[in-house]
């Protein structure tokens, strides 16, 4: 089998607005795709990563609230649906690998019911609180395509203008026609035309 490698999607980049689709295949490639998930989420030093985030379109989510392989529980949400939220809201700051360096409090409700399968197509349902249940809330959040850009204040928002402007600028070069690499051999080389920003 071949070894997947993911790299984060980061905003804005329109994977991350898809809304997810049902996984119907519980395969070996389901397997792989978790599997290289968790490496993705290990190395960048995250408690959850959803597959839109690798670019992805699929109902799935990985976690562990420790961050770190051999601690903590593996979870592996597919096709997971919160059925309900209760408890009273509370502010809790998030952070997310695909807005790197940007943090901000969001409020949801503190605990939720989810039903789920695992990697062979099982049912489960559990009830979640506490770290687990926001996890849990931002992870889904991905899978119907709403970032935290969407769930911070105004005043939070305002406060990561100049970031989220530069995730942007940063997310067009990348769009930008890659440049020759070459040009024929009897032209003059142009120094010093390159500019960082
Ligand atoms: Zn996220």
């Amino acid at each position: 089998m071949t070894e997947l490698h993911y790299d984060l999607t980061i905003y804005p980049d329109p994977r991350l607005r898809v809304r997810a689709a049902a996984i119907t295949a519980f395969d070996d490639e389901l397997a792989s795709i978790v599997k290289a998930m968790f490496e993705r989420m290990y190395a960048s030093n995250g408690v959850g990563l959803a597959a839109p985030q690798v670019g992805l379109k699929i109902r799935l989510f990985v976690l562990n609230e420790a961050g770190e392989p051999g601690q903590g529980e593996e979870m592996v949400f597919v096709n997971p649906t919160i059925t309900q939220r209760v408890g009273a809201p509370n502010l809790y700051e998030e952070g997310c690998l695909s807005f790197p360096q940007i943090y901000a409090e969001v409020e949801r409700p503190s605990s939720c019911h989810v039903t789920w399968q695992d990697l062979a197509g099982n049912e489960h349902e559990r009830d979640f609180d506490g770290f687990l249940s926001r996890i849990i809330q931002h992870e889904y959040d991905h899978l119907e395509g709403v970032l935290l850009v969407d769930r911070m204040s105004p005043a939070d928002k305002a406060r990561h203008r100049h970031a989220l402007d530069e995730l942007v600028e940063d997310y067009k070069a990348t769009l930008a026609p890659a440049k020759p690499s070459k040009g024929p051999s009897w032209l003059p080389k142009r120094a010093g035309s390159k500019k960082r920003r």
